[in-house]
């Protein structure tokens, strides 16, 4: 699924997911970046933090820059919550940052399966506020 959004919108939801997955002692900033402007390449997201200053900067890809395909649109809420999971994560799979790529993996189905929980949940209240009365 494609989700193209907004720095403010970005920044909007991220509050439900940062409640959600119960990270609101962070600091947390997110921007939108070009590629120039992101430390790794190659990736839709990236985030860097500080464990002890509880500092965390989220750079997600501008979709102008955004490399995909068809089978890969890009999705930019599913990369936050991912982005987010790293928090949570990092520090219990590898205390030396040493993350390989079933970890992102890891990562990534995970944030699927909250997006669909979410949406599912979206959905089943739009379904019971169109049931008519009687
Ligand atoms: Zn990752």
């Amino acid at each position: 699924m494609e989700r193209i959004l907004t720095e403010k919108q970005l920044r909007e939801i991220s509050k439900y997911w940062i409640a959600v997955l119960g990270l609101t002692d962070w600091n947390i900033a997110i921007n939108i970046n070009h590629k120039g402007d992101m430390e790794l390449t190659c990736v839709a997201g990236e985030v860097s933090y500080s464990f002890v200053e509880r500092e965390v900067q989220i750079r997600i890809l501008h979709p102008d820059d955004y490399v995909g395909g068809p089978a890969f649109l890009q999705d930019m809420e599913k990369t936050l919550v991912h982005e987010l999971l790293h928090l949570k994560f990092d520090h219990v799979c590898h205390p030396k940052g040493d993350l390989n790529k079933h970890h992102h993996q890891l990562l990534n189905d995970m944030a699927v399966a909250l997006l669909r929980v979410r949406d599912d949940n979206e959905a089943s209240k739009r379904i019971t506020a169109e049931v008519p009365n009687g």
